[in-house]
């Protein structure tokens, strides 16, 4: 007997240590973020429990009494705080005034049992009695007991109920609410039997021990629902970024409604359940869970749905510092993808118009080496007759004694020429155009380039009673290096300009040296004139191709608007640019200024100097004659041939004349000859063509000069021709100077 009055005492005694040792380990095991009514319920059960084993160990009826009314703690508050936490675990909300009411009742029902002995509400009676030194009260109810009684069997039933309902939901541990049906079926249990048994033996303080127990199981488990619930709240603000988490054993925790929207196979999963392998995105989550174990800190795929890209990252879920399970971030990643398309797009539309650049370019240089070699053929077809008409006006000249003839055929000759130079632009600029116009530097006299510019221009302008200054610096360098065909002919178009557009006044050629540097002079060239100037608005305009302002003024003066583009073309190539400064009505300077290679530092000094010596000797040179020069002139154009023969002819030269390249190979098998004049252009056997058969076939020595006849005009043919083993050219029509000059050149002349 006193053996088991000891084990009752113990086990009164035993679960008051324990439900406060387990109050302990939730105090230490505290974490933020657990539900509030835990705390409460860890407070009340050792409490509850100390209720019981004052009762038993009570010496008087009123100090059992007052333990007793402790026990009243359970009906009256943990209960109340059992139901609401079993509301919040199944994610269901009871209004504020239930909770309140609850809480009113408890109250009022426990001051009652605190205050039982004086208002027999509760007990009718009590009898304190001892069983094998146990004590116990025998009482027989009031009727507060009895509302006692049904709100503890109203709790229960609504408890049970609230499990049973969660059972059911998808999204709340199972393994949860089956604990905590455990917990309530424990605690009916206790409170059913036991006293049965034994009048003294209370069985509830040992199934709240067990509830203290599971309770702890779950919070530790609901630990990683309130680390991940604290991430979705944090989460859940930028409103297309989803979450879903899992525990390092890939069971399903929860997720939220973005991340159903991107998986909605999430869906089907119960909250516990280990993520099956037998949906495709679950099988990429595991192997991104799979890469996670190796080295980094999260992994990524994508997901497209309902034309949402979505971007998926899986990293580990952490609490505090302890790896506690996985997460899934989905995000919408269509303005990235959009951006990416976007971007692809563009890159396939730049390409395609690369493709369309490309095209159009490659017809326009097949357009426009159809125009080049329209124009080059078309040169031609118009200087060898113009080269006719000039030749033989040439002959009227030279021959007729009669002014009035003399006058005519100068006229002719000057519009022949400007038909000529027309066309000399016209080649120029397709070249320029092409990219073909090049640069070929010689060294050359600076004073020759000036006295040249200034005899090209002389006459013009005394003709139109202009005043020409030639303002040149005596410190230019003597020699340079540049292309002086190309320079003059820039300059010559500024000052046939300037002669043109200028009626009365003066035209200022103006060339100085700016710098000089590393061998490098940079020359000053200015053209200025007191014409009719040009319109501010119009400056930027000039060097447009075939544009031509101010017409109202300018329609009398003869022009195509191509000067000043091949001016700037030719200027641009030699690294240079033109500028223009002009007052509309008082004359306009052009200017630009001219890097050139210095050959000869020394001082030019005056170029008039050079201009009289070079008058003087031009006035000394006899007349240039060559009756015993061996010359044969090969071209299919009779005319041609009439005119050169002509032209010979006033060097006391009688050629032989042939009509084509296989009638000269017959002659020139038996016949030697000091200079072989050349056509190019000819029918069945071309110029080139005859010269190399000539050399093949041996047919002349190294004294035989071979001289290319050209209508062809475009410019770079000289080095052409001597490429082809030609020794020099000579354009058509041909002049009689340059005739001269070539004679003079390869005749050992006499005289
Ligand atoms: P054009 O063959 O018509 O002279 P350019 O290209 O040489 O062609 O010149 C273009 C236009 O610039 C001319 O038509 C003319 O109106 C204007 N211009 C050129 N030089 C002068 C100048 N020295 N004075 C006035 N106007 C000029």
């Amino acid at each position: 007997m006193e053996k088991r009055l000891e084990v009752m005492i113990i086990y009164f005694h035993a679960t008051v240590i324990l439900s406060v040792l387990l109050s302990s380990i939730f105090v230490l095991r505290w974490r933020k973020g657990i539900s509030v009514h835990f705390p409460i319920i860890f407070v009340f059960i050792p409490v509850i429990n100390m209720g019981y084993l004052s009762v038993a160990m009570a010496t008087n009826e009123s100090e059992a009494l007052l333990a007793n009314a402790i026990e009243y703690l359970d009906g009256c508050f943990l209960e109340v705080f059992f139901f609401l936490y079993v509301i919040n675990f199944c994610k269901l909300k009871i209004p504020k005034l239930v909770t309140g009411t609850l809480m009113l009742i408890g109250s009022v029902l426990l001051f009652i049992a605190i205050n039982t002995s004086s208002n027999g509400l509760m007990y009718k009676s009590v009898e304190l009695k001892q069983y094998h030194g146990v004590s116990y009260l025998v009482k027989e109810y009031g009727p507060a007991h009895t509302v006692y009684y049904a709100m503890i069997a109203l709790y229960l039933i609504a408890n049970l109920s609230v499990i049973i309902y969660s059972l059911t939901r998808k999204n709340i541990s199972r393994t949860n609410s089956i604990l905590l049906l455990m917990v309530y079926m424990v605690i009916m249990l206790a409170f059913i039997i036991g006293k049965p048994f034994n009048p003294a033996l209370e069985l509830l303080p040992a199934s709240y021990l067990f509830s203290q127990v599971i309770f702890l199981i779950i919070m530790s488990r609901i630990n990683l629902y309130d680390i991940t619930e604290t991430a979705i709240t944090s989460l859940s603000e930028n409103g297309s970024i989803g979450f879903a988490s899992f525990d390092m054993k890939m069971r399903y925790l929860g997720c939220t409604d973005p991340a159903l929207e991107c998986l909605p196979e999430l869906a089907d999963l119960y909250v516990d359940q280990v993520l099956p392998e037998n949906n495709e995105n679950f099988a990429k989550i595991i192997r991104c869970v799979d890469k996670l174990q190796l080295s980094s800190d999260s992994t990524y795929f994508y997901v497209t749905r309902n034309d949402i890209s979505y971007k998926i990252t899986v990293s580990h879920l952490y609490a505090g510092k302890r790896r506690t399970g996985y997460q899934l971030r989905t995000e919408d990643n269509t303005l990235e993808t959009k951006k990416l398309e976007t971007l692809k797009l563009k890159e396939r539309q730049k390409e395609m118009e690369a493709e369309i650049l490309k095209l159009e370019k490659t017809a326009a240089e097949s357009a426009n080496e159809a125009k080049s070699s329209f124009l080059a053929q078309m040169s031609h077809e118009i200087r060898t007759p113009i080269n006719a008409i000039l030749g033989m006006n040439e002959m009227v000249l030279r021959e007729s004694s009669e002014p009035q003839i003399k006058e005519y055929a100068e006229n002719i000759k000057s519009s022949g020429r400007t038909l000529l130079s027309i066309i000399n632009s016209i080649l120029d600029f397709s070249k320029i155009e092409d990219g073909k116009m090049e640069i070929e530097p010689v060294s050359y006299e600076t004073a020759t380039l000036i006295y040249d510019l200034e005899n090209t221009i002389l006459e013009r302008a005394k003709t139109k009673g202009l005043e020409l200054i030639i303002d040149a610096d005596e410190k230019l360098p003597k020699t340079l290096r540049g292309d002086d065909i190309r320079i003059k002919q820039v300059i010559t178009n500024l000052l046939t300009n300037a002669v043109k557009y200028t009626e009365k006044g003066s035209v200022t050629l103006s060339v100085k040296k700016e710098s000089e540097t590393d061998g490098t002079a940079m020359i000053a060239v200015s053209v200025i004139d007191t014409g009719i100037g040009i319109k501010e608005e119009d400056i930027g305009v000039l060097t447009e191709s075939f544009k031509r302002v101010d017409l109202i003024h300018n329609r009398t003066i003869e022009g195509t608007g191509l000067g000043l583009s091949i001016v700037t073309g030719l200027l641009s190539k030699m690294d240079s640019q033109l500028e223009v400064k002009s007052v509309y009505h008082q004359g306009s300077a052009f200017s630009f200024v001219l890097p050139q290679k210095v050959e000869n530092s020394e001082p030019m000094g005056d170029y008039k100097k050079r201009t009289h010596k070079q008058a003087e000797k031009d006035d000394k040179e006899e007349k240039f004659s060559a009756p015993d020069a061996r010359v044969i002139v090969v071209d299919d154009n009779k005319m041609n041939l009439k005119v050169a023969g002509k032209l010979l002819g006033l060097f006391g030269i009688k050629a032989d004349m042939v009509g084509s390249g296989k009638e000269a190979l017959q002659v020139l098998s038996e016949k030697e000859y000091d200079i072989i004049f050349l056509d190019h252009m000819m029918p069945e056997m071309d110029g080139i063509e005859v010269l190399r058969e000539i050399k093949a076939r041996k047919l002349i020595s190294d004294k035989t000069e071979v001289i290319a006849l050209t209508a062809n005009a475009i410019s770079g043919v000289r080095e052409m021709y001597l490429s082809e083993g030609f020794d020099d050219y000579l354009s058509k029509p041909i002049e009689p100077a340059e005739l001269e000059a070539i004679l003079r050149k390869y005749l050992n002349a006499e005289g």
